[in-house]
């Protein structure tokens, strides 16, 4: 058990973020009270717990863990951003030495640890200023801050590139899938065994429709950076249904113009011929076929429904269709798998040499079905060391066969979610096959028009894009109920109407 006593609550979600970074399955317990109840408490408690007492003023810290107590004092009173880095910097120090142990990302908890590194390099500073700012400030390890800086690098020769300042993206969601994968933490809807999936499909594109006609004109005369189709899977949609939607895009938005215009094809059973020449004929440049793994138990035990070979067939099907961007997802930490049967994953998608490939850290929700079966035939969790060895896997095997990291992003680290403390994802890509729209939905350096059910609209306010200056993001959520998305239509579009540079609209 892990007790924080802190007599205030400022930088409070911050404090949990690192505690739980340090002690990766438990939910601390956080007490916040004056000093002299906590000094009492702090005697009355059991030496069984790690008792963390954190005791902030306005111009100094103290922490104390077992027998560890480190302080702070600042020179002047210190601004927010100052006062909260100190803070973790002190925490840190104190948890490295009653844990024993360094995190690779330091003092970074974050969803987009890259963002800084972005920021710093969109300025001016070097690579190898950059890499020593992580080093220094957060205290990443080597090869975390090499990570970061590699992948900022690329992110911002990119981002200049599309001149992301003055363009905007448009997301849209499908959130329909054949059936739900055992882990799946997205709100997908299954449509095998759905009496009426045909009837509310037609209703949900309908309804996208009419969102992608008020978004045509909301950001009438702005150049469209990028088109990205997502869900859930896409491709779940049968023809007519695949075809109307392409023909809402091509009406509704200069494919032609685009950078990139991405539909995930992401379950290999549910691509066929006629869907990729759909897709192919409303001018779209990529796409994913997502394994996940290439073995077929493990396919078995999360509830994909398909197999390895199925996924071969429906990547050469891609490739035939003339697909020259395809993108293929794999998730280290699935199921039972160890590090040779990761590794046999790596082999069977190097044999097809996709354009780029994504790693996910495998991420459990407490109430999926794959938790509730695992936890059944008593698995154990896994090692953050072997999902932290299969991501290196992943690493070289990228670094051989000439793919370079280009965008990641981090799981949130909500207490017992995750099987792995390690929780990184990471995006390599051969040169020029990089996703523009995963790097400016990370970065969040560009407007993100989001149509569909549960869709999040992020509005980056103008600023001067070279700058150090932190970006103001106005959010816009769709309501993630897909029959509340359909009747509440004209609502979800009255709310973008008011989606400006004020405030966020949910
Ligand atoms: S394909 Fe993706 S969105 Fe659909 S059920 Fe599986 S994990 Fe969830």
């Amino acid at each position: 058990m892990v007790n924080i006593y802190c007599n205030s609550d400022r930088c409070e979600y911050d404090i949990r973020a690192l505690v739980m970074a340090f002690f990766p399955y438990t939910a601390p317990d956080y007490h916040i009270s004056e000093e002299n109840y906590i000094k009492n408490h702090a005697e009355a408690c059991s030496n069984e717990n790690t008792d963390i007492y954190i005791f902030m003023h306005e111009r100094s810290i103290c922490i104390e863990c077992k027998d560890v107590k480190k302080e702070y004092i600042f020179e002047d009173i210190p601004d927010t951003k100052k006062y909260r880095d100190e803070l973790k910097r002190l925490l840190y120090k104190v948890l490295e030495e009653v844990t024993g142990r360094a995190l690779m990302w330091g003092t970074l908890t974050g969803v987009r640890p890259a963002k800084l590194a972005v920021k710093r390099i969109l300025s001016g500073y070097s690579d190898e200023q950059v890499k020593d700012y992580m080093k220094k400030e957060f205290f990443c390890s080597d090869e975390k801050a090499e990570l970061c800086t590699e992948v900022a690098s690329k992110e911002a020769e990119i981002l200049k590139k599309i001149g992301f300042y003055k363009g905007y993206s448009v997301y849209i969601g499908i959130p329909f899938c054949p059936t739900v994968c055992t882990y799946c933490s997205f709100s997908s809807m299954p449509v095998a065994g759905m009496s009426n999936a045909d009837e509310l499909i037609a209703r949900y594109i309908e309804a996208l429709g009419k969102e992608c006609e008020y978004i045509k004109k909301k950001f009438y005369g702005q150049k469209l950076t990028s088109i990205y189709v997502g869900g859930g899977t896409p491709t779940v949609l049968n023809e007519k249904y695949l075809k109307r939607l392409m023909d809402i895009i091509n009406s509704n938005f200069d494919v032609k113009s685009a950078e990139e215009f991405t539909v995930e094809a992401g379950r290999p059973d549910t691509i066929n011929e006629e869907k990729l020449a759909i897709l192919k004929s409303a001018g779209v440049t990529r796409i994913s076929v997502n394994p996940q793994t290439m073995n077929d138990n493990t396919l078995l035990l999360i509830g994909r429904k398909h197999t390895a070979e199925q996924t071969v067939y429906a990547y050469n099907l891609a490739r035939k269709a003339g697909f020259d961007n395809i993108n293929m997802d794999i998730i280290a930490g699935l199921g039972t798998e160890n590090t040779d049967d990761f590794s046999y994953t790596l082999e069977r998608v190097s044999e097809l040499e996709p354009d780029s490939f994504t790693v996910h850290s495998l991420v459990v929700k407490r109430a999926s079905e794959y938790r509730r079966i695992r936890e059944a035939d008593g698995i154990k969790k896994y090692s953050g060391q072997t999902v932290s060895q299969m991501l290196n896997m992943a690493m070289e095997y990228a670094g051989k066969n000439g793919y370079k990291p280009y965008y990641m992003y981090r799981q949130k680290n909500k207490a017992g979610l995750s099987e792995s403390p390690v929780l990184e994802n990471v995006g390599y890509a051969k040169e020029g096959k990089e996703s523009i729209y995963n790097i400016v939905i990370m970065e969040e350096r560009q407007t993100v028009a989001a149509i569909g059910a549960g869709a999040q609209s992020k509005l980056v306010k103008p600023y001067d894009p070279y700058s150090d200056e932190v970006t103001g993001v106005i959010r816009n959520s769709n309501v993630k109920n897909v029959y509340e998305y359909i009747d509440r239509i004209d609502e979800m579009i009255e709310r973008k109407e008011r989606w400006t540079y004020g405030q966020s609209v949910n």
